[in-house]
């Protein structure tokens, strides 16, 4: 944290460009639980976006020593291109998304936004670019409103409303009695945890970061709520430049283009079309998970 401190002229947009990394970091190590190892290299420059493409270069990847998680990985996701990530578990789906976040530096192969090295750039522009839905997001003890707007110091009410709009939330805050000033948390209304999600996502529309990198939900919702929120997500990432990381496949189904990682290489990549065709690891994913859908709806009878 030192460094965060270091520099005495860090004012206006800086500094807020450095919060925004901190809530990002706050959000990012909770989802991750992990601790930061990395430091901006003295005198970086600040990332500069115009096309926001991600390219994974030969990324070779362990946390220890005598382990490598990622051997050699490369993709590139273009600039406003929604892709999906799906894999076994431990294939390194996570590990990916925490270098992208530059909490860990690759131990080769570099990994570049908009043709910068992120090696290179100071950290706080890094994760101000990067917006993130995590699976469950924790909200503070504060207004619905506060909620939605923290993380831009400078969001109006109207970009609160918008957000709001955007995430398919007013519904929700036009039946609370104090509307956006209704406290939620601990103390206040409870939320359902789709409910919280929406937030979230409002929260990242504040925020209008040129990437996202969304962290599916796994089972937490039931399928009504999910074909919703996964509809607003998508609207979302929209005119973006998305990474979300699946676990069932078939919220994905429509994604630009499908990198399909097995024990950290990049096993197969397309479109569900071309990878179903392929006849291949996610041919095989997708009949086991239509199985167990199968299964589960005969049971559910
Ligand atoms: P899942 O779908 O289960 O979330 P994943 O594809 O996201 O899996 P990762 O979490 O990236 O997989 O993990 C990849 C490998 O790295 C696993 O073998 C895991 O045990 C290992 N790993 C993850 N985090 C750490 C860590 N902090 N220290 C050491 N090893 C780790």
């Amino acid at each position: 944290l030192t460094q965060l401190f270091r520099p005495l002229d860090m004012l206006g947009m800086v500094y807020r460009t450095i919060r925004q990394g901190l809530i990002d970091m706050a959000e990012m190590f909770r989802l991750l639980d992990e601790p930061q190892e990395v430091s901006d290299r003295p005198g970086a420059p600040a990332l500069v976006i115009r096309r926001p493409s991600v390219v994974f270069d030969n990324v070779v990847f362990g946390y220890e020593k005598d382990r490598q998680i990622l051997h050699g990985l490369s993709f590139e996701v273009p600039a406003g291109r929604n892709y999906a990530i799906v894999g076994p578990s431990g294939a390194g789906k996570s590990t990916l998304a925490r270098l992208l976040f530059r909490f860990y530096d690759p131990q080769g192969g570099r990994i570049l936004i908009d043709g910068q090295d992120i090696k290179e750039v100071t950290q706080a522009s890094l994760r101000a670019a990067i917006g993130i839905v995590p699976q469950d997001s924790v909200l503070f003890n504060d207004t619905i409103g506060y909620n939605i707007g923290y993380g831009r110091d400078d969001a109006t009410q109207a970009d609160i409303e918008e957000a709001a709009r955007g995430a398919a939330l007013m519904g929700l805050i036009d039946r609370l009695p104090q509307g956006f000033q209704t406290e939620v948390g601990e103390r206040g209304l409870k939320l359902s945890g789709g409910e919280k999600q929406r937030v979230a996502i409002a929260r990242t529309l504040v925020k209008n970061p040129p990437i996202l990198l969304l962290d599916e939900a796994t089972s937490a919702l039931d399928t009504r709520t999910e074909q919703d929120i996964l509809a607003t997500l998508h609207r979302v990432a929209e005119h973006r430049t998305s990474l979300s990381i699946a676990h069932r496949l078939s919220t994905i189904a429509d994604a630009d283009s499908i990198l399909v990682l097995q024990e950290g290489r990049l096993a197969e990549s397309g479109t569900h079309g071309q990878l179903l065709r392929a006849g291949g690891l996610y041919a095989e994913m997708w009949a086991r998970q239509a199985s167990e859908t199968d299964e589960l709806g005969e049971a559910a009878e």
